[in-house]
Order: C-alpha cells, then sequence, then structure tokens
C-alpha cells in the first residue's frame, strides 16, 4: 500500500521538503501532499526593499503550484486542526486527510493584534509593518511623503523572523532619507527589547556602531505594552513613552494558532523538536521544519534550508527502520543590508556566535563576514533568483549544511 508524506506549508521548508523527497522516492510508493491556505508563494526577502520602491509585489511572489515539481499533490486549504494519534488532519470546511508522517511547516507570522493599540486607528496611517506584501506597499506610499519628524523602528520582542531585517531596515531608511537630502529634518530612532542591537555579543557591538556613526538613537530594554494612538506614542511596561510621527513596527510573531488548538504548539505556538533531529519530542512520525519549529536559532530561510538537508536525510533513515545519525547545528547564515549599496554578512549556529572573517573560502571570500562591503550587498540580490531556482526546486546548492569554522577568526582574536 502506498505511503502518505503530508506537508502543512507550502512557503521555504515545504516547498524545498516537498521536491527535495520526491526526487528520492518512487511514485509507486509514496504520495506527498503540500497543503497551503493561499497560492501565493512570498519571497519574503523581497519585503525589505518594497518600502523603498526597489521590487514590486509581482517581483516576489510566484504561485505556489508552479514551485511543486510533478508528482506533489497540491491542497489549497486551511488546516484547521492535526490530529496526531490518529494520524490525520482537519480542513476548514470539513474534509479529512490521513497521513502515515507529517512535517508541520507553517513557518510564523506578524499578529498585531497581539499588541493593544497596534491596530488601532494609526494602523496603516502612521504605524506601519513590512512583513507583509500589504504593509510594505503601504510603507511605501508612507516614505514618499515622509520628510520630517520621528521616525521609531520598533522591535516587539522575540524571536522574529529575519531578526536582522528590521535593523537592515533602518540602515535602508537612513540611506534612503540622505539620498532624498531630508535626513537633517528626521529624528531616526530605534526601539529594541534587547539590551543592545542585536542577540549575539560580537555582532551587536559591531551593528550598535554603526547605529551610532549613523546618528540613530537606540532605545534599549523596552518592552512595549500598548500604543497610544491619540498621542501617537509607545507606552512601555515601565511607563517610557516614545513620541513618533512616523512608526515602523514588527508586530510580535507568533507559530500558527492551528498547532495550539491541536496541541502541538508552546506558548508561542512553535512545535517543540529535537534541535538536532527536527522529529517532534511527542509523536515520532511528525517533524517540524522553518520557523514552525521551537528551534534555539534564528528563524530564517536559510536555517530552513540548511535543515530541510538534515531533515531529509533523517527522513530517509526513519522509513527504512534506521537510526536518525543526521544532526542539525543550528547553521544559519544573514545578509545585512547597510545602506549606500553595501552589506554584511553573518555566518553561526547554536554553539558559534557570528565571528569575523571570510565566507565560504578563508582570505578569498569573495564573501566577508561581519564586514560593510559591495559584494555582500551583490549577493543579497543575487539571492532571489538562487532562491526561485536552485533552493525552492531542491537543486543542491554547493555550501555545506554544517557550520564550518574555516576563515573565521577564533573568538579570543577578536577585538
Ligand atoms: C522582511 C523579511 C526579510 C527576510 N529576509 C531574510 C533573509 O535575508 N535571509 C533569510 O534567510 N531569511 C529571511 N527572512 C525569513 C524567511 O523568509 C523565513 O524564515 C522563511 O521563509 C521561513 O520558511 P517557512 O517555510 O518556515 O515558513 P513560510 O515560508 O512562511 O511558510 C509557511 C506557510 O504555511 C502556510 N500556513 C500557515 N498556517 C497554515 C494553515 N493553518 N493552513 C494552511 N497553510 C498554513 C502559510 O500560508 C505559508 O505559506 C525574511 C523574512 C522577512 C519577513
Amino acid at each position: 500500500m502506498k505511503q502518505t508524506l503530508l506537508i502543512l506549508g507550502g512557503g521555504t521548508a515545504g516547498t524545498m521538503i516537498a521536491n527535495t523527497v520526491r526526487k528520492r522516492l518512487p511514485e509507486v510508493d509514496w504520495d506527498i501532499t503540500v497543503i497551503d491556505r493561499d497560492d501565493v508563494h512570498l519571497y519574503q526577502p523581497g519585503l525589505l526593499f518594497m518600502p523603498f520602491g526597489r521590487y514590486t509585489r509581482d517581483q516576489v511572489t510566484r504561485s505556489r503550484r508552479s514551485c511543486l515539481i510533478e508528482g506533489v499533490t497540491f491542497v489549497l486549504a486551511e488546516v484547521e486542526r492535526i490530529e496526531p494519534s490518529s494520524n490525520e488532519v482537519r480542513l476548514v470546511g470539513g474534509d479529512v486527510l490521513d497521513y502515515d508522517y507529517l512535517v508541520v511547516a507553517t513557518g510564523t507570522s506578524s499578529r498585531p493584534d497581539q499588541t493593544p493599540g497596534m491596530l488601532g486607528p494609526q494602523w496603516r496611517k502612521s504605524v506601519f509593518d513590512f512583513f507583509t506584501v500589504d504593509g510594505a506597499e503601504a510603507l511605501a506610499a508612507a516614505l514618499t511623503r515622509f520628510d520630517h519628524g520621528r521616525l521609531v523602528v520598533h522591535l516587539t520582542d522575540m524571536p522574529i523572523k529575519c531578526p536582522v531585517a528590521p535593523l537592515e531596515f533602518t540602515f535602508l531608511v537612513d540611506a534612503w532619507l540622505r539620498d532624498k537630502g531630508c535626513r537633517e529634518a528626521v529624528d531616526l530612532i530605534y526601539v529594541t527589547p534587547l539590551a543592545g542591537a542585536f542577540t549575539k555579543p560580537i555582532a551587536s557591538a559591531q551593528l550598535g556602531h554603526m547605529l551610532e556613526d549613523r546618528r540613530i538613537t537606540v532605545e534599549p530594554d523596552f518592552l512595549v505594552e500598548r500604543i497610544d494612538n491619540e498621542a501617537k506614542a509607545l507606552v512601555s511596561y515601565d511607563e517610557r513613552v516614545i513620541p513618533f510621527d512616523l512608526l515602523v513596527t514588527i508586530p510580535l510573531n507568533m507559530g500558527s494558532d492551528m498547532l495550539m488548538r491541536s496541541g502541538l504548539g508552546n506558548e508561542l505556538g512553535y512545535v517543540p523538536v529535537d534541535k538536532h533531529t527536527l522529529q517532534s519530542t511527542q509523536w515520532p512520525n511528525v517533524f517540524a521544519v522553518g520557523d514552525a519549529a521551537d528551534l534555539p536559532t534564528s528563524k530564517a530561510g536559510s536555517v530552513a534550508h540548511f535543515s530541510v538537508e538534515i531533515f531529509v536525510d533523517n527522513f530517509l533513515s526513519l522509513i527504512e527502520g534506521k537510526e536518525l545519525t543526521a544532526s542539525f547545528d543550528g547553521h544559519a547564515n544573514c545578509f545585512i543590508e547597510s545602506g549606500d549599496g553595501k552589506g554584511l554578512l553573518i555566518d553561526f549556529n547554536y554553539d558559534t556566535e557570528p565571528l569575523p572573517g571570510s565566507y565560504p573560502l578563508p582570505t578569498i571570500g569573495p564573501l566577508k563576514l561581519l564586514k560593510e562591503t559591495r559584494s555582500n550587498h551583490l549577493g543579497k540580490l543575487a539571492f532571489r533568483w538562487v532562491y526561485w531556482n536552485v533552493l525552492l526546486p531542491g537543486r543542491p546548492l554547493p555550501l555545506p549544511s554544517h557550520m564550518s569554522m574555516v576563515g573565521k577568526k577564533p573568538p579570543a582574536l577578536v577585538p
């Protein structure tokens, strides 16, 4: 009898898994099905550039169906609930699908409804986000009208997908305002719940200096309690008040409510998994990959990519009755746009924080770690092509899934 691999979510991780596994398992023995609530695959890193008119909606979206190879079934439906004890998935509308193995790849999404006042009368008037296409488009329109006052960039809480995105936006908006000739008329303020610019000490120091050099004020340790729409201000639990003319916020990010309804999600809706094998800690035939997993590393497309390779090895072992020997090390790498056609790159894992050096080859690079260069910026732009044409179709990218210390300066030598 045929077996079924059911994949919930046809985003970055779900699509890569379906296409990679399909090439490894015969169609006579295996059905592979992807379920998603819509047919619009979004290249999310492109959202960063939309507020500055660099990309349009059409340049960052494609049909999900068209991203799946032949032999993968696509079901357009909202998942209502998973019943792991009976290996069933219930869809909104009443249909029920059975599975032998399940991959949860439902990602994470912005939840402005979780902060009082965020979805109030100023939403998309002077309070904006850019983690959705609609939000990025509305912000683009607002930025063309903005030429003086207080522009506040705000991060509600961690974890968020692409934890460097709010910093990148801040660097890009600083450069944008300089290009428009109105930077002097704008107070640019970066508000974060963290103690510094970023989570990891060496990168945080470097990025903190870059904010300082650009005369961007940092408001650390700010835990937002509400947005006061009348006063147009962020208010924290310790009663600090930060007024704004234009607020660009990253709302709380949460996993799918469906996972909480199914008893599979933690308090933020992420699935507890073994951080090395990606297997659910509760159900051996269930895995969570990508942003949906409760992994102690960044929520990023690069993590989805590296961990998919580990997942595929372990999944193939599991169905052959073998031990799961592939081990994910939390490998993440992210380009960080810094404005003026430059960028940085960070590369790290569960145990090693981002360090200076070169990547992927020692000395030659061509990419530099934790250093602003033109080649890093070009690498970020080139990544859109790589995403659609190499990663999603499940073609091999010549980068190891495990992080390497080759080319990196050991922490003891970093001043
Ligand atoms: C502004 C921005 C910039 C970024 N930049 C970078 C970058 O430079 N580098 C990088 O590595 N990463 C970046 N990322 C992060 C990266 O895009 C994500 O981490 C990655 O896409 C996660 O993939 P995923 O498959 O886990 O989730 P997603 O790709 O988000 O897919 C989840 C899918 O699940 C579906 N779904 C959820 N719930 C249900 C349900 N109940 N029923 C049916 N379907 C459901 C959704 O519709 C969605 O299609 C960025 C993200 C943003 C927002």
